[in-house]
């Protein structure tokens, strides 16, 4: 029977992030395939635990995915990590638990720290739907490509960024949302030093244009406000206003409802009730 890859996620800056069932799926496994085998050796020396490593990384998922693929297949079991947070996103991992997908061996994904999901928490900013972007593109064509797809974009946007491209990124995010368009900068998640900066995009770029950013960002930017509702006309607001106050509603405060929801002028609506309802008596 084939074994069982383990999606396992390591902290993102605190080890008292590695919970029960990580330690215990890492402990459990034959061999653990890490992005980079010095980083995931600290983890097993704080756990005190010795396991088999192989190295799965971006520029060898070609050959290793199938190497490790092969052993899930004779039965072993895996734990793929990363250097901080969940494999596979903006993580290697993708491509392996495809081909694991593929290959119809089981793949179990065990929850932990991910950097996306803390800043998105904290940010303050609407978390009903959100979009996780990942890293801009460094190629200046798709970077635009991509931030012009957003611009109408309604729900809350979450980017990665590395601290020495983040002024020339909220530069670029200023321009294509505009100054006055919210942002959380979330540094450090976890960390000692976690800061949460809730501005705006233009003060962000202004204050890292004179303050160079240190340390892990995670940049939580509000979405477009929703498009405009059409305009109602007069004759709607009257047969609103007229519907409510059949219902039982006061005619004034049945005017002065609708022409608050509606921003009609209240003394044409109320004109207009009046002489539409007298009519309807005679
Ligand atoms: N797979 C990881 C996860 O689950 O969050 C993400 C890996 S991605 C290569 C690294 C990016 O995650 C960093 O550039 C930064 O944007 C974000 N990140 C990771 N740790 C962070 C932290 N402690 N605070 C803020 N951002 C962090």
């Amino acid at each position: 029977m084939a074994g069982i890859l383990y999606l396992v996620p390591t902290p993102i800056g605190n080890l008292g992030d590695l919970s029960q069932r990580i330690i215990e799926t890492l402990k459990g496994v034959d061999f653990i395939a890490a992005e980079d085998t010095r980083v995931s050796l600290k983890i097993l020396n704080h756990l005190s635990m010795k396991k088999p490593m192989v190295s799965y990384y971006r520029h060898n998922t070609e050959t290793s995915g199938p190497a490790i693929l092969t052993r899930l297949l004779a039965g072993e079991s895996c734990a793929l990590v990363t250097d901080a947070g969940t494999p596979a996103i903006s993580d290697p991992g993708e491509e392996l638990v495809a081909l694991c997908a593929e290959a119809g061996v089981d793949v179990v994904a065990i929850p932990g720290p991910c950097a996306l999901v803390t800043a998105l928490a904290v940010s303050g900013l609407p978390t009903g739907r959100f979009t996780f972007e990942g890293f801009l593109a460094m190629n200046k064509k798709n970077r635009k490509r991509h931030l012009d797809s957003l611009v109408s974009e309604e729900r809350t946007m979450i980017f990665y960024e590395a601290p020495h491209k983040l002024l020339s990124t909220l530069n670029d995010l200023r321009d294509t949302f505009g100054a006055e368009r919210r942002i959380s900068l979330c540094r450090e998640l976890t960390k000692l030093h976690e800061e949460v900066r809730r501005t705006t995009l233009g003060e962000a770029a202004d204050w890292y244009g004179e303050n160079p950013p240190k340390g892990e960002f995670v940049l939580v930017v509000e979405g477009a406000e929703s498009a405009r509702e059409e305009p109602v006309s007069i004759e709607e607001g009257v047969r609103r206003a007229k519907e409510l106050y059949s219902q039982g509603i006061r005619m004034k405060d049945a005017v002065k409802q609708v022409a608050r929801e509606t921003g009609l002028p209240k003394n044409e609506l109320y004109q207009l009730v009046v002489t539409e309802e007298s009519s309807n008596i005679k």
